[in-house]
This record gives structure tokens, sequence and C-alpha cells, in this order.
């Protein structure tokens, strides 16, 4: 194929499709082999002469000299690797392909296997595009319309398939299975996004996270996040149970439970699970620590089965799993106790754990033993009591 020239690539950007800023990169080449009247397959390989693309998430990864083909032949600079765009979610860039942050394709036989593809039909109805940020695992609820992402078709309930769009169909805003508007639907779930999600969000720019009393580098705290997202995730039997309990706390409906590993298990959920977790998530780091501390309390969950296979959480979590792993590191004896009890009746503290605590010097977390949990009933402590 011969290389345009200027004049050739200026007449060519000026009737070609123009790229959104935020355009999934497999939407413009969908929009524009429609415009060429061919498929998505066909543009790739003999335009772009790619044609590994049944087989490859083109949205994370393209070769450059493809991208460069792409934008010689548009005239326009196309839009961005979804790898490139949401850099600052991951520590390695290296393992970006196994990145949890994105929804996998998986794609099997040129078709999408999980529904990867989430979208808004009031977004879509306005401008007819698929938007880079849809493919965020963390973010199942359009934040301008608070309606719940649709991941399959309203009328077939197949996988969104932008790459296996038939060419003659108007728009690439039609089912590629049963031809039907995806624009129309009868039901939405009208819903608040997470505030979490919109703080991840508005910190992928600039790469600092800054939330609920937590100020770290994104990366890191996408780190701990998906060690927290592993607590929803077990099907090991005594680990239901406490499932269970995570899901009473939280007052989430009853998940349904699969196989696969909790790293991938994120983001291969349905929209309407992942916004539950979301939730959740979002209520533990209120106030952070305390309300996690609690929940930990409450469900019975350990940190060292939040924290498996050997991962290192980072700092910001690290410090508090830490505090709640060594919660008997320091056990001060019952004539310690007494005496802290004395002191702050004749001063007139008020019996609570926070001050009974800081003033025998141990964590927060500790627990009262038999013994100190009756020292307290006798001066009328009504605090909750977990003998240990
Ligand atoms: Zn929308
Ligand atoms: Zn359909």
């Amino acid at each position: 194929m011969e290389i345009p020239n200027r004049e050739t690539a200026r007449i060519r950007a000026h009737f070609n499709p123009r790229p959104y800023s935020d355009e999934l990169l497999s939407s413009y080449i969908a929009r524009v082999s429609r415009f060429f009247g061919v498929t998505f397959y066909t543009y790739c390989k003999l335009v772009l002469e790619f044609g590994r693309c049944k087989s490859q998430d083109i949205d994370r990864s393209l070769p450059l000299l493809t991208l460069d083909k792409l934008q010689r032949e548009c005239g326009y600079k196309p839009p961005e690797l979804l790898t490139q765009s949401f850099s600052n979610l991951w520590s390695i860039p290296e393992y970006s392909f196994r990145e949890p942050s994105i929804l996998s394709t998986q794609i099997r036989g040129g078709l999408p296997h999980n529904y990867a593809f989430q979208y808004c039909p009031l977004c879509l109805e306005e401008d007819v595009y698929f938007r880079n940020y849809w493919r965020l695992a963390f973010l199942p609820v359009c934040i301008k319309h608070n309606i719940l992402l649709f991941d399959r078709c309203p009328h077939c309930q197949k996988p969104i398939s932008i790459q296996t769009i038939d060419p003659f169909i108007k728009n690439i805003g039609y089912c590629a299975f049963c031809w039907k508007n995806l624009r129309s639907y009868s039901y939405l779930h009208k819903t608040e996004p997470v505030p979490l999600a919109i703080a991840l969000l508005g910190s992928i720019k600039n790469g600092w996270f800054h939330y609920e009393g937590i100020s770290t580098d994104l990366s890191l705290f996408m780190d701990g996040f998906w060690i927290l997202t592993r607590a929803f995730y077990s099907t090991r039997k005594n680990y239901i149970k406490r499932l269970r309990r995570i899901q009473e706390y939280y007052l989430l409906p009853k998940m349904k439970l699969s196989k696969s590993s909790a790293f991938n298990q994120f983001k291969n959920d349905s929209v309407l699970n992942r916004y539950h977790i979301l939730c959740a998530i979002d209520k533990m780091l209120i106030d952070w620590p305390c309300q996690f501390i609690s929940f930990c309390n409450a469900t019975k969950v350990t940190p060292s089965t939040i924290v498996s296979n050997n991962k290192t959480p980072p700092y910001w979590l690290y410090s508090v799993l830490r505090r709640e792993l060594n919660r008997d590191w320091y056990k001060c004896n019952i004539t310690e106790f007494k005496a802290c009890i004395d002191y702050l009746r004749s001063n007139k503290y008020e019996i609570t754990k926070e001050n009974i605590t800081k003033h025998l010097g141990v964590d927060i977390s500790k627990k009262f033993n038999k013994a100190e949990s009756q020292i307290l009933r006798q001066y009328g402590y009504t605090g909750h009591l977990t003998p240990s």
C-alpha cells in the first residue's frame, strides 16, 4: 500500500470520521471501517495490514506501525490505547495485559467471551461512539446520567461486539447479533455513582489518589484495592460463611459465587455485583481506617485471609493490617489494667475503649479478655466487649 502524501492526507481528513477525545480505539476503527463499507476485520487486515485483530484486545495493544498506518489513512491521530490513557492505574506496566482495572475481552473464536464492553444508552444516544472509560472495571455506573451501565444487548442479551457489526448497519449503535438499536431499552436501573469510583476517575490524570484520609500514589491505592476485593471472592468452604457475614454486614444482596481466582473475578463479574462490591469497599474506606477496623472485628475477617498469595500490600493498607494482625502483641497485665481504670475514674475520664487503650499505650484494636471484661462490667462499661 502506498504512503499518501500530505495533500491526500488532508483530503482524507476532510471526509473521514474524526475520533473523539475519549473514544475507544476499537470504536474508532469500527466507525472508520463502516465508513468505507467494509467489515472491521477486512479493514484491519487489508488496510492496516494487521490480521490479528480477532485474537488480540486491540484497545490494550496495537503495534506502533499499525497505529501510524491508521493515522496516515485517516489523517487524524487515533485514540490512545487503554494502557496509555489509564497507565497511572497500575504500578508494573509489563503486566498491564493482566491488569484487573480493565475489563477483559477474552476473545474466543472471534467473539468476546465475556461481557467486556459496557455502555450507557443515554450517552450513546448523544454521540454514537464507545467511551474508553466504559471498559474500566470499577466504573459500572454512568456518572453523567446516574444509571447502571449495560453490559449486553437489551434485546437479545448477547455481549456488545463492536468489531463484528455489519458494515451496512446505519451506525455502531446497533447490536451485532440481532441488529436492534442499543439505544432503545425497556428498563433503566437508576442509581447514584459510587463516590469512590468518582474519586478514582478524578485521580487518573495526575496519578495521585486522595480520598477519606488516604493520600497515596494511585497505582499503590489500586494494589490495595484489589487486595480488598479478595474478601468478596472465596469459594473455599470455610470462607463462604464469612462472605455471607460480609454481605449481611453491608446489606449486600446475595451474590453468586464462582470458582475463578479473585484477581480476575472482579473484572469478569456482572455490572450489578461490581456495583455492590464497590459500595462495600467505599464504606470500608470511610474515615479510614476506623470503619475498616470495625468491619474486620464484626465480620471476623482477619487480615491474613485478605492478604493471601504472599502479596505484600501497599503501606496505606499494610500499616492497618499489621496493627490488626498483631493486635495482641503487647498484653498488659491485670494490675496494670485495673490501675488504668482507677486512674481514668479518679480523673473523671470517660471509660471508653479509646481512653483505656490510649492510657495503656496499646492499640485501639485490642480485645478485652475475660478478667478485663469483668472489671469493666463492674464499673458499668456499656461498650462492646469481645473476650479473646
Ligand atoms: Zn450516560
Ligand atoms: Zn442484540
